[in-house]
């Protein structure tokens, strides 16, 4: 099967799996796991902020860090659209008694920082707390800009909020801005990085911040049921993707260019015009395409995230170029067929 529905779906190479058999190891709730104290190590580094933690998936580093800027009845704003907010099982408002206070993305996936401004409410009894901005790059594969974060960096300080990251692929941010995840990460009060997407680790995610911040965030993982005992055969791994995963990502982006150049030209189908800017590439189609599409691509031998929305396309490290020939060969015998 060539499976294109995400960047997660991706093994765990022969380097990873010899790193995990001879990882070191200790129990990490003691802070005694030599592995997981150097990849996050590593990654405070990478990423410029003082300390960082070792948390099992994107999702429980998201909602550590939330739990971490706010208390209950406190509010954080965020994307219509973003994964903290829709993809999360409303984690923070179920866990933390946190209230999020949607604003709809722009096209570029930028929040409106005028109607952000307008969404934060004053000191009064009424109403909730706003204490956090969080924001998302890449936002569903879309590149954030260097200047809008430090124009967020800016209006977050003058308003006296916390600004978040949900950086699950930053690293594709700043490969395809040329740029190293520490100058992606620096305008954040905290980041959380995935390394089982794009990056390639089995099972794991970053959080940084300061070191209080992180202090406080490790307490919360283990509430949460994020703490780990022997977690050093999973940084090792994680090491790996922290370093050559990044390196090898404008691969990913080069593939996702011409898949979505070559989709493009199938009649019946468009490719939404201006977000393949990473490793995505989402397609326009009849609303009634949607799920015979999925099926016919698996019945060809490809997998791929379609229903009335349209369709998501990721590639990853487990595809090649043939890979991508033949899904665009499958996809177009469908609107032929349909045409
Ligand atoms: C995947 C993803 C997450 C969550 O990561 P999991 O490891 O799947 O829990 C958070 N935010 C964004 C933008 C993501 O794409």
């Amino acid at each position: 099967m060539i499976d294109l529905r995400s960047d997660t779906v991706t093994k765990p190479s022969q380097l990873m799996r010899k790193a995990m058999a001879e990882a070191e190891v200790g129990d990490d709730v003691y802070g005694d796991d030599p592995t997981v104290n150097r990849l996050q190590a590593v990654a405070a580094e990478r990423l410029g902020h003082e300390a960082a933690l070792f948390l099992p998936s994107g999702t429980q580093s998201n909602l550590v860090a939330l739990l971490t800027h706010c208390q209950r009845g406190d509010e954080y704003i965020v994307g219509h659209d973003a994964h903290t907010y829709k993809y999360e099982g409303g984690g923070a408002a179920a866990l933390g008694g946190i209230q999020p206070q949607p604003v709809a993305f722009q096209d570029n996936g930028e929040l409106s920082l005028d109607e952000v401004a307008s969404v934060i409410k004053a000191d009064d009894v009424h109403f909730a707390r706003t204490r956090l901005l969080c924001l998302e790059n890449t936002q569903h594969g879309r590149v954030q800009s260097l200047s809008y974060m430090a124009s967020a960096k800016t209006f977050a300080t003058k308003h006296n909020l916390a600004l978040h990251l949900d950086g699950a692929r930053m690293g594709n941010a700043a490969a395809a801005l040329g740029l190293s995840l520490e100058a992606v990460a620096a305008p954040f009060d905290s980041v959380s990085l995935c390394l089982s997407k794009g990056l390639g680790a089995p099972v794991g995610s970053v959080l940084v911040g300061s070191k209080p911040f992180i202090q406080e965030a490790t307490r919360w993982r283990k509430v949460t049921g994020g703490g780990m005992r022997q977690a050093g055969v999973l940084a090792a791994a994680a090491l790996i993707a922290i370093d050559e995963g990044f390196n090898r990502l404008p691969e990913d982006h080069a593939r996702a260019a011409t898949l979505a150049a070559q989709l493009n030209a199938i009649d019946g189908l468009s490719v939404r015009d201006g977000w393949t800017q990473t490793n995505m590439v989402w397609l326009e189609f009849k609303k009634s395409h949607g799920e015979a599409l999925a099926a016919h691509c698996k019945q060809h031998g490809v997998l791929i995230s379609a229903s009335t929305y349209g369709a998501r396309l990721v590639t990853h490290l487990d595809l090649t170029d043939e890979h991508i020939e033949e899904c665009v060969s499958v996809i177009r015998s469908f609107f032929n067929a349909a045409l």
